[in-house]
């Protein structure tokens, strides 16, 4: 039983195994494009909106 994911640059559902080097990405190209993202903080997760609750995390330091 095969365990898929979905890339989290384009979606494409990739298959948790060892012929998947770039899991969870389908490729090592969306694997740098979400790097890059990263790097200039512009990385956005289109289907779950932070939510911004201080109580989540106590140890947290306040960052405003
Ligand atoms: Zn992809």
């Amino acid at each position: 039983m095969a365990t898929v994911v979905d890339c989290p640059t384009c979606g494409t559902k990739v298959e948790w195994s060892e012929a998947s080097k770039y899991r969870p990405f389908c490729s090592e190209r969306c694997k740098q494009i979400d790097l890059g993202a990263w790097a200039e903080e512009k990385y956005t997760i289109p289907a779950s909106p932070p939510l911004d609750n201080p109580d989540d995390d106590p140890d947290e330091p306040p960052q405003r």
